[in-house]
């Protein structure tokens, strides 16, 4: 085993068949060994910063019907809701005085937020703050759409791609979804310059250590900017809903693994995982992790935009609740810092 660590400290990467020995063999002397090989690459890359951007969650109609997810369009018991072009500007306003200096405009994919409407308030984000960066999180469209986003400002897309495996695709995803959809998306956004997160649940309904190892090398072939894994959580209301939660070691042991994969990456430790276990932002961090995203919706947005089962948001709003993140940092080394964040060595969207 640890040959096999040192294996993937030197290559970045090891076989399908190495990857699945690594994951069904991991015990706690093995993750601690993980963890200090990773803490070592992101220290390396980022020092003890901690980058935040700030979530607007603006809008949880979508047209989708993800197995998984607590705001599918076949949910009649979601509260739909969507934020208006002044209250995301708002939002904006009010975290850039709060240090934030990435905002990440997260939503469902709304057809209420045409690719023009969308384009207008990319610009004028990006005018109104043009030292920060804006990353959006807006699902699945055309190459031109992505394009014309770009050319308007925007820096920074995450897509999960959730799983490489073609069948487990499917075993997550209604039809109209395909996993080749999900990869040109993600090669063009690549192509057209964005910085891109892909990323993946942790133990999915119908994952497999060999399903993982997909992904695992799926990341060490596409090199992704960011890279966002969080514990699957079962939603109300939707076909998944019986269904364990994932695990808060393996999530651990993975961002880990990643962060190996690749050492300058851009990794968070995620809402899931902190809904899981509330010191779960700390071990993130712990475990290689160099990003968190506080929440900076309105009040009334955060508790409607339920994608899962008891879900935590890290409050991001609030100068106190900052201030406590702050402090909860630094009680383990780290401190968290006013920056675009970018990953190293990037050049900006100019
Ligand atoms: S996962 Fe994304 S695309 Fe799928 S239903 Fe939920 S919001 Fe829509």
């Amino acid at each position: 085993m640890i040959d096999l660590i040192d294996k993937l400290c030197r290559e970045k990467t090891l076989t399908a068949e190495e990857f699945v020995f690594l994951i069904e063999n991991r015990n706690d002397k093995y993750a601690e060994i993980l963890f200090e090989r990773a803490r070592k690459a992101r220290k390396e890359n980022y020092g003890t910063d901690i980058y935040i951007r700030g979530l607007i969650e603006f809008s949880n109609y979508c047209k989708n019907d993800c197995y998984y997810c607590g705001i599918r369009k076949s949910n009649p018991n979601a509260l739909r809701y969507r934020l208006s072009e002044e209250e995301i500007l708002s939002c904006c306003d009010k975290a850039y005085g709060l240090g934030f200096r990435t905002f990440v405009l997260q939503g469902g994919e709304d057809g209420h937020f045409t690719p023009e409407k969308m384009e207008a308030i990319i610009k004028k984000i990006k005018s109104a703050y043009p030292d920060s960066a804006l990353t959006l999180s807006f699902g699945e469209h055309p190459r031109d759409v992505y394009k014309s986003w770009y050319d308007a400002g925007a820096d920074r897309y995450l897509l999960r791609h959730e799983t490489a495996d073609e069948e487990h695709y499917k075993l997550l995803h209604p039809e109209s979804l395909s996993l080749a959809n999900r990869m040109r998306c993600l090669w063009d956004l690549k192509e057209i310059g964005y910085q891109v997160g892909c990323g993946f649940m942790v133990d999915s309904p119908y994952q497999t250590a060999e399903r993982i190892a997909k992904d695992l090398l799926f990341i060490a072939n596409f090199k992704p900017d960011m890279v966002g894994i969080g514990p699957f959580i079962p939603a109300c209301d939707t076909p998944f809903s019986d269904k364990l939660s994932g695990s808060v070691s393996l999530t651990l042991y993975l961002l880990a693994i990643i962060r190996i994969i690749l050492p300058d990456v851009l990794l968070p430790a995620t809402t899931a995982l902190a809904t899981r276990d509330s010191l779960g932002l700390e071990k993130g961090i712990l475990a290689g992790a160099n990003v968190i995203m506080p929440n900076i919706s309105p009040k009334e947005a955060k508790e409607k935009y339920a994608l899962y089962e008891g879900k935590r948001y890290t409050d991001g709003a609030a100068e106190d609740a900052l201030k406590n993140l702050s402090e909860r940092m630094e009680k383990i080394g780290y401190k968290i810092v006013t920056s675009r964040g970018d990953k190293k060595g990037r050049i900006y969207n100019v």
